[in-house]
């Protein structure tokens, strides 16, 4: 097993060696032992942890995290290349990256879709990427060409490009709903009494990024200048955009980079007039890792005036979790669980519209557990957890509005 990894990593350095390419020059990847995790998390220092493995734990940073955290007297820092680093938990069964959705098979996905079902989906694109690629809406209602006086329902997938099961899961709950209006009451009380608004992939460039040159890729494909690139784009919406440096960043190498103004990215902005245009009732984004229901405030660590009723959803959505796989999604807001941010996509929904709004991370639990890179047996298994709640979530809205 060693030497196949050897093998694997001296491949991957000659791929991956040609000066000039696109290599990500002040980041780095380092590993400190485990016994040196808990200085770490003593120091405060937020890096962006990838996944532990064999005693070590991974972390991709930026060239002054290196020096602050060496500051920190943490004796075992590795650090390692980027383009030398293969995930050991990146097997794949066909496909660069394997069963997971590509955005040329999510758009080839969404569009049969439309074929099929057309009485009950419409397929439309919102706005370009910075590179040009169509970002992507799929209706689904009873009367799909009609605006009807239902409640709308917006869910979102990968905001950021590793998440790749961000994409599986609105996408393969698109496929749920046509395929079962015709033999599931449920459903079809759902498609009749909702117009739901799925996007599957936010941040096209930065997935396409991710499954061709570099698997940690998260921000999307802004050129910042300097050989910087890529805004957060779930740091750059307008609501409470920059409040604070905690968990958004000015720094344009940072993987957190806000971006230079609220809505300077056009993969924003296309959600951003799309919701204006569509108001939402209800707003569901997925990303990964760690398990968690948040919703608002994320910016700050105060409750909003909906907050029973943001909760009591939540709690209900976390239970319907937990009873299909026994695996727990806590909820509460951002700075309550995780930490807080500015610039998120739940607190613009909440501020413009004044209505619910999740941000959804999926599996894994932990980095420990393989963090961003789910395998591929995890995209059923994931959806399977989660569907219980994504009806309950639809439901709840149109009984509200009856
Ligand atoms: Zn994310």
């Amino acid at each position: 097993m060693k030497v196949f990894i050897l093998i694997v990593l001296i491949l991957y350095s000659f791929i991956f060696s040609l000066p000039g390419s696109e290599a990500e020059m002040d980041r780095y990847i380092i590993s400190m032992d485990i016994h040196d995790y808990k200085s770490y998390l003593a120091s405060n220092i937020p890096l962006d942890e990838l996944y532990f493995i064999e005693n070590r734990v991974y972390f991709l940073v930026g060239k002054k995290d290196v020096a602050k955290i060496q500051r920190e007297t943490i004796k075992s820092l590795v650090k390692i290349q980027p383009e030398l680093f293969v995930s050991p938990l990146s097997g794949r069964k066909g496909g660069v990256n394997g069963l997971y959705h590509n955005y040329a098979e999510t758009e080839a996905a969404l569009f049969d879709l439309a074929d099929r079902f057309p009485n009950l989906a419409t397929v439309f694109s919102v706005g370009q990427s910075i590179e040009g690629r169509e970002i992507y809406v799929i209706k689904i209602s009873d009367n799909v060409e009609l605006e009807e006086d239902e409640p709308n329902i917006f869910i979102v997938g990968c905001h950021h490009a590793r998440e790749w099961i961000s994409v599986e899961i609105p996408l393969l709950f698109t496929r749920h709903l046509l395929e079962h209006y015709s033999d599931t009451s449920e459903v079809q009380k759902i498609v009749d009494g909702a117009q739901l608004y799925i996007m599957p992939i936010q941040n096209p460039d930065g997935l396409e990024y991710s499954i061709h040159h570099y698997r940690y890729w998260r921000k999307n494909r802004r050129y910042n200048g300097n050989f910087s690139w890529g805004v957060d784009p779930n740091r750059n919406y307008g609501y409470m955009w920059g409040y604070s440096d905690m968990g958004s960043s000015p720094d344009p190498n940072s993987e957190v980079y806000r971006g230079p103004s609220p809505f300077s990215e056009p993969e924003n902005v296309a959600v951003r007039d799309f919701l204006l245009a569509h108001p939402p009732a209800g707003t569901l984004s997925y990303h990964n890792f760690s398990q968690l229901i948040l919703f608002p405030w994320g910016y700050i660590d105060e409750l909003t005036p909906d907050d029973e009723e943001m909760r009591a959803i939540a709690q209900n959505m976390s239970e319907l979790i937990y009873q299909v796989n026994g695996r727990t999604y806590r909820y509460g807001t951002g700075p309550e669980i995780l930490y807080p941010s500015n610039g998120g996509t739940v607190d613009w929904v909440y501020g413009t519209f004044g209505t619910p709004a999740y941000t959804i991370e999926l599996p894994n639990e932990t980095f420990f557990l393989g963090g961003f890179f789910t395998t591929e047996e995890e995209i059923d298994l994931t959806f399977r957890e989660n569907l219980p709640s994504m009806m309950y979530f639809a439901t709840y809205f149109i009984e509200k509005h009856e």
